[in-house]
């Protein structure tokens, strides 16, 4: 079904679509007065019936509030040291099909990827209409956002914010850490995963991480790509987030 993302609430139980939104359901989908869609407003997604269609807006009457939540009962932000070439592509879309929040790229010590500027911007918005679709595709109530990129002093302070902090390190020997840190898991948390680039995080950037009270853990014996290790992260804090809450 068709989900809407709106940034305007209802009225007398009406949403009103307009601008691309309205071009996308009259002339690409072709829909027409009666069928259903969902529309999406501050983390809830209504089931909706369009009532009226103009030449320059939709009315869609709300027939069931609340619809589906898929929210996660945590909220994820993935701060993501900047992989090469088209990797955080696929980081972003996967992650947000597993139910991330927030997702922050990172300048590490060893990102090679150095983006300034008007790329950066241009990156940032790309990856902000990776995140719109995936959100679309796997029936969020929300659009992740993808924030601009920080340096890693700046992620620091960010994380130093949120109610938990992991960073999944190869050198972490056992689980010990890795299943404490889920133990402490309560809903409503906002926990954050620092994930390294292709060459990993220096010890010192471990270190900035544990000083605000982050855990080092381990992902496994196996070393994991960049990729596969943010995947890893963010499914093993959704699975337990979704079965232990
Ligand atoms: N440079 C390292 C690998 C870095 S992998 C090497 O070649 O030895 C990129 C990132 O994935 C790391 O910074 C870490 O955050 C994560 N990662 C990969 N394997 C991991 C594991 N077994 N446990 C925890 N984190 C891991």
């Amino acid at each position: 079904m068709f989900n809407f993302f709106t940034d305007k609430n209802k009225v007398n139980d009406r949403y009103e679509i307009t601008g691309a939104d309205y071009n996308h359901v009259k002339n690409v989908l072709r829909m027409r007065v009666g069928e259903n869609l969902l529309v999406s407003f501050e983390k809830k997604s209504d089931l909706c019936v369009i009532e009226t269609i103009t030449d320059t807006k939709i009315i869609a009457r709300v027939e069931q509030e609340d619809y589906i939540d898929t929210n996660l009962p945590v909220e994820i932000y993935l701060f993501q040291g900047l992989p090469k070439s088209d990797k955080m592509e696929l980081i972003i879309q996967k992650a947000v099909e597993l139910g991330v929040t927030e997702i922050i790229p990172v300048e590490t010590a060893r990102s090679i990827v150095k983006l300034d500027g008007k790329k950066s911007e241009n990156k940032v918005s790309r990856w902000q209409t990776i995140s719109e679709s995936a959100a679309k595709q796997s029936k969020r109530n929300i659009i992740p956002t993808v924030t601009s990129v920080l340096t890693f002093s700046n992620a620091v302070k960010k994380a130093n914010e949120l109610d938990l902090v992991i960073i999944p390190y190869e050198n972490e020997k056992g689980m010990t850490a890795t299943k404490d840190a889920l133990s402490k898991i309560k809903s409503g948390m906002r926990i954050g995963i620092f994930i390294g680039p292709e060459g990993g995080f220096e010890e010192k950037e471990v270190s900035a991480i544990t000083d605000i009270g982050g855990t080092s853990v381990s992902l496994g014996k196996r070393i994991l790509r960049a990729e596969t290790a943010a995947i890893t992260a963010v499914s093993m804090i959704m699975l337990h987030a979704e079965m232990n809450i």
